[in-house]
């Protein structure tokens, strides 16, 4: 990326031309494979990337990507305007190193915690605990800079979940107060995303293809050895978890009620 200087008008303007390099932003030129299209409205809006946009950036879970574009303003910015901006803005103070520097993982964090509330904090923390892109500073600035709501979750978040739809379910089911453990190994079928108690089997599906015939095979096979060893196996995919909760958690409970995961 360049801020004015680097190349003469003429050799800017050629490259401009010749769509290698282009103008985000007065004086903001950037290379254009380099700039996805989210960091390219972020900084004509005048920012970075910010919130689950930049989680998305780092390849951090979040839960309903979005097709605005969340954007970092500090409190010496100014915003511009740009074609087609549907930019959801994010003020604070906070050092970054250039235009294209994203906030720090702590400062994403902070920023989804207020934008989305505390689920998807939960499951952005847990994402970023697991592909260690947070340490204990930066956890431990989070304690100071959120809320209780947050040190919840804080608490409850640990390094080795295995999807963001694993993650809300745990969250979503913490009141309950059931044993639950993840990813335990179960002989004859293999890990199991989670296990309510000794015996209720809890899927989560996030893969995108799960219609596939194949897929549902194993599934089923998967499900006939866990019957034949005692266990329960319940399924739900990412609709149901994130638009259909009432229903998936009146699913456990009934299980959980007949004493089924004992
Ligand atoms: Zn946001
Ligand atoms: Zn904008």
């Amino acid at each position: 990326m360049l801020r004015d200087g680097g190349l003469s008008r003429t050799q800017l303007d050629a490259q401009l031309r010749a769509g290698v390099l282009e103008r985000v932003r007065r004086g903001v030129y950037a290379a254009t494979s380099y700039v996805c299209s989210a960091a390219r409205a972020s900084v004509a809006h005048g920012g970075v990337p910010a919130c689950v946009t930049a989680a998305e950036h780092l390849g951090l879970w979040v839960l309903e990507p979005d097709s605005a574009v969340h954007v970092w303003l500090t409190g010496d910015g100014h915003r511009y305007q740009h074609d087609g901006c549907t930019c959801i803005e994010h003020w604070d103070d906070g050092a970054r190193t250039d235009a294209f520097g994203l906030p720090s993982v702590p400062r994403i964090l902070r920023q989804v915690l207020t934008c989305r509330g505390v689920e998807e904090f939960f499951v952005v923390l847990e994402s970023a605990l697991r592909m260690g892109l947070i340490d204990a500073s930066g956890v431990a600035w989070l304690r100071r800079h959120t809320n209780d709501a947050a040190r919840e979750a804080i608490d409850l978040a640990r390094a080795d979940a295995d999807s963001g739809l694993e993650s809300l379910v745990r969250w979503r089911l913490r009141k309950h107060r059931l044993t639950v453990r993840t990813q335990v190994g179960i002989p004859g079928v293999g890990r199991v995303d989670l296990l309510i108690g000794d015996r209720l089997i809890l899927e989560t599906d996030g893969r995108v293809n799960h219609a596939g015939a194949d897929l549902r095979h194993k599934d089923l096979v998967r499900d006939a050895h866990a019957a034949m060893w005692g266990y329960v196996t319940l399924r739900f995919d990412y609709a149901l978890v994130v638009h259909d909760w009432d229903l998936v958690e009146r699913a456990i409970l009934a299980h959980v009620g007949a004493g089924r995961h004992l």
